[in-house]
C-alpha cells in the first residue's frame, strides 16, 4: 500500500510518473533494455536528455540568454561551484536564513571575502530578513540567498534590492511556483525534493556569467565545460535525468507551474489555516514568509511531538518528524503531494487533538 510520504528530500514523486517508469524498466521503447543500462551517448538517452532540458527551458519561462546544467554533487557541491566560478571581484554577500544557506556561506568563505548581509539566526531563522533594508557591499560578484529555507520552513516573496548578480539555491521549491528567471543571475536546485531521485542538480545560468572559473575550479565544477558538452562531459545521472523527463511530462500535462502553485496555494493554506485556527498546533513562521513547501509545527509538548509522530506513520502520514535541528513535526508538501494527502493529515490531525487534549 502507497502512503502519504511527507519527507523533505528525498520525497514524493507523482504515482503516474513512477508507474510509467515500472513499465519501462524492462523495455525502454522498444529497445530492449532500461534506460539505465544503455550508453548515454546514444540516440535514445541523447533524445531523453535534449527533452528534459527543453521541457524544463519552456516549464521555467527560462529566456534564451540561460544556459541549463544537469550536473551531480547535489546542491552542496554548488556552495563550492558558485564562487569557484562566479567571481570576478573576490567577494560576495550572502544572506543566512536556515542551515543550507550558513553551509553555503561556510563553503563560499573557502573561496573568496564573504560578508553576511542579513541574517535570522537570532531568531531561530523564523523569517526572511527585509528586503527593503538590506544592503550590500560595493564591488560584489554575487548576492547569494536560499528562496525556500527546507528546515525552517520560510519562503523569499521579494528579492534583494541589489543590481548585483542574484544567486539562489531552489532545491526545495523549484517549479513550485512562477518564478521570473531573468531576475536571477544563477538559480539551482538538487532534484530530489521537487523534481526526480537524488543524483541530478539543476543549474540555470545566465550565459554572460559562464567563463571566468577561477584556475583551481575543478573540471566537473566549470560551468564553461559543462555548458559546451551540454552536460554530458562525462556520465551524466542517468536514470534521475529521466525521470526528470517523466516528472516535467506530468507537470505539463496538468497545466505547467501556474497550475501547480494554486494547487501548493491551496494545499499550504488548508494547512496553515487548520494550524493558526487550533490552540494545539503552532507554526512559528512570521505568517508573510511562510513556505508553500514545508510546514514545520508543534503540539504543546516533545512528548505528545514524539506520540503523534508514531500515531501518524502508523496512520500512514509517513516522515512527519521534525529536522533534528528544530523538532516538532514537518509536512513537507511537495508538487507531488497530493491535496487529498493534506486533508489526510488534517484529519489525523483534528483526531489527535480531540485524544491528546
Ligand atoms: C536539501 C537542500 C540542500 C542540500 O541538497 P543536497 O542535494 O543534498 O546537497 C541545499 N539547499 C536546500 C535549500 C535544500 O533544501
Amino acid at each position: 500500500m502507497r502512503v502519504y510520504n511527507f519527507a523533505a528530500g528525498p520525497s514524493t514523486l507523482p504515482l503516474p510518473v513512477l508507474e510509467q517508469a515500472q513499465k519501462e524498466l524492462l523495455d525502454f521503447n522498444g529497445t530492449g533494455m532500461s534506460i539505465i543500462e544503455m550508453s548515454h551517448r546514444g540516440k535514445p538517452f541523447m533524445a531523453v536528455n535534449a527533452e528534459a532540458q527543453a521541457l524544463l527551458r519552456e516549464l521555467m519561462n527560462i529566456p534564451e540568454n540561460y544556459s541549463v546544467l544537469f550536473v551531480q554533487g547535489g546542491a552542496s557541491q554548488q556552495f563550492a561551484a558558485v564562487p569557484l566560478n562566479l567571481l570576478k571581484n573576490g567577494k560576495a554577500d550572502y544572506i543566512l536564513t536556515g542551515n543550507f544557506a550558513s553551509k553555503a556561506y561556510e563553503e563560499g568563505l573557502k573561496y573568496g571575502d564573504m560578508a553576511i548581509a542579513a541574517s535570522s539566526k537570532e531568531d531561530k531563522y523564523t523569517y526572511i530578513p527585509d528586503m527593503d533594508k538590506v544592503t550590500f557591499r560595493e564591488g560584489i560578484d554575487y548576492v547569494h540567498t536560499t528562496y525556500n529555507n527546507t528546515i525552517f520552513g520560510t519562503r523569499y516573496t521579494s528579492l534583494p534590492k541589489t543590481d548585483a548578480t542574484i544567486v539562489s539555491d531552489m532545491s526545495s521549491c523549484i517549479l513550485s511556483e512562477e518564478v521570473d528567471v531573468s531576475k536571477f543571475g544563477l538559480i539551482y536546485a538538487g532534484a530530489q525534493k521537487n523534481i526526480a531521485p537524488a543524483g541530478l542538480t539543476i543549474v540555470i545560468v545566465r550565459k554572460d556569467l559562464i567563463g571566468n572559473a577561477s584556475p583551481i575550479c575543478p573540471t566537473m565544477l566549470n560551468y564553461a565545460i559543462q555548458d559546451k558538452n551540454d552536460s554530458l562531459y562525462n556520465t551524466p545521472p542517468c536514470f534521475p535525468i529521466y525521470m526528470s523527463l517523466l516528472v516535467f511530462r506530468w507537470l505539463k500535462e496538468l497545466g505547467g507551474v501556474k497550475a501547480m502553485q494554486k494547487i501548493n496555494e491551496e494545499k499550504a493554506a488548508l494547512l496553515y489555516d487548520f494550524i493558526d485556527n487550533s490552540s494545539f498546533y503552532t507554526n512559528k513562521v512570521a505568517v508573510k514568509d511562510r513556505s508553500i513547501m514545508n510546514v514545520p509545527f508543534v503540539s504543546p509538548s516533545e512528548e505528545l511531538d514524539a506520540k503523534f509522530v508514531a500515531e501518524a506513520t502508523k496512520a500512514g502520514l509517513v516522515s512527519l518528524k521534525g529536522h533534528r535541528v528544530t523538532g516538532g513535526m514537518r509536512a513537507s508538501i511537495y508538487n507531488a503531494m497530493p491535496i487529498e494527502g493534506v486533508k489526510a493529515l488534517i484529519d489525523f490531525m483534528k483526531k489527535f487533538e480531540l485524544e491528546n487534549k
